[in-house]
């Protein structure tokens, strides 16, 4: 059995203040960016990525545990998270310590190949669409917390739309009721942003439930240059 002791790394400035628990207090579902010495207990997931740094998944720190000791963690980015204590070598009369990242690059294979597809298209639900918009309405604009939101699909079913990315839109319950089932011209009620399909690397992010500082750096340099996203994140984050 061994014995886990929750590390807390020190702070540099570049990640103090990136706390989104202030927009988001109260509201378990949603999306928070924390600041890496606030990861505490151990449900703090690790940004699995593969030999070449692509993201690959969020992994809990059991399974990080077995890549370590199955040597498959090529190296680590990111800052400590975890320590775990081992058994005394018989050896060497040493308690072996296993270090565990944040973010951990790893030598063999993931059930998922939409890291290395261009044209990898993420399933779509509502709670990754919500952290998408930035749990905005896109048509008034205004924040809601995501039990206050639904999914408006922009050219609606009965006129052929499509339950896609690039058709969908968050929406609050009463711009979605406004607008029915028409189309935004015929509703009268313009978008104030285009839906777009996430990447891999955007879907990872907008999976994660409590993104690290550094986790989000790092995945934000996996973003496209014209991801809307890069905007969106700085707003929350100001
Ligand atoms: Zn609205």
């Amino acid at each position: 059995m061994l014995n886990i002791r929750i590390k807390v790394p020190y702070l540099t400035p570049a990640m103090m203040g990136i706390d989104l628990e202030r927009a988001d207090r109260g509201l378990a579902d949603d999306l928070r960016i924390v600041p890496t010495g606030t990861a505490r207990g151990l449900s703090q997931l690790v940004l699995r990525t593969d030999i070449a740094g692509m993201p690959l998944e969020w992994i809990d720190y059991k399974e990080a545990a077995r890549l370590y000791h199955q040597e498959q963690v090529a190296y680590t980015c990111g800052s400590p998270l975890f320590e775990l204590y081992g058994g005394v070598n018989a050896r060497t009369g040493r308690r072996t310590v296993l270090e565990i990242n944040s973010i951990v690059a790893t030598v063999g294979h993931t059930g998922n190949p939409g890291n290395t597809r261009h044209d990898y298209v993420p399933p779509l639900n509502n709670q990754t669409l919500f952290r998408r918009d930035a749990y905005l309405c896109m048509y008034c604009s205004l924040r809601f917390a995501s039990r206050e939101l639904s999914r408006d699909h922009i050219r609606p079913f009965s006129q052929g739309g499509l339950d896609v990315w690039t058709n969908v839109v968050t929406a609050c319950r009463r711009c979605n009721n406004q607008k029915a089932s028409r189309t935004p011209e015929q509703a009268k009620m313009q978008l104030i942003a285009v839906p777009f399909t996430p990447t891999y690397a955007e879907y990872i992010f907008l999976k994660g439930r409590r993104v690290l500082a550094d986790q989000m750096e790092y995945l934000l340099a996996h973003f496209p240059r014209s991801s809307p996203l890069h905007d969106r994140i700085q707003r929350w984050l100001s």
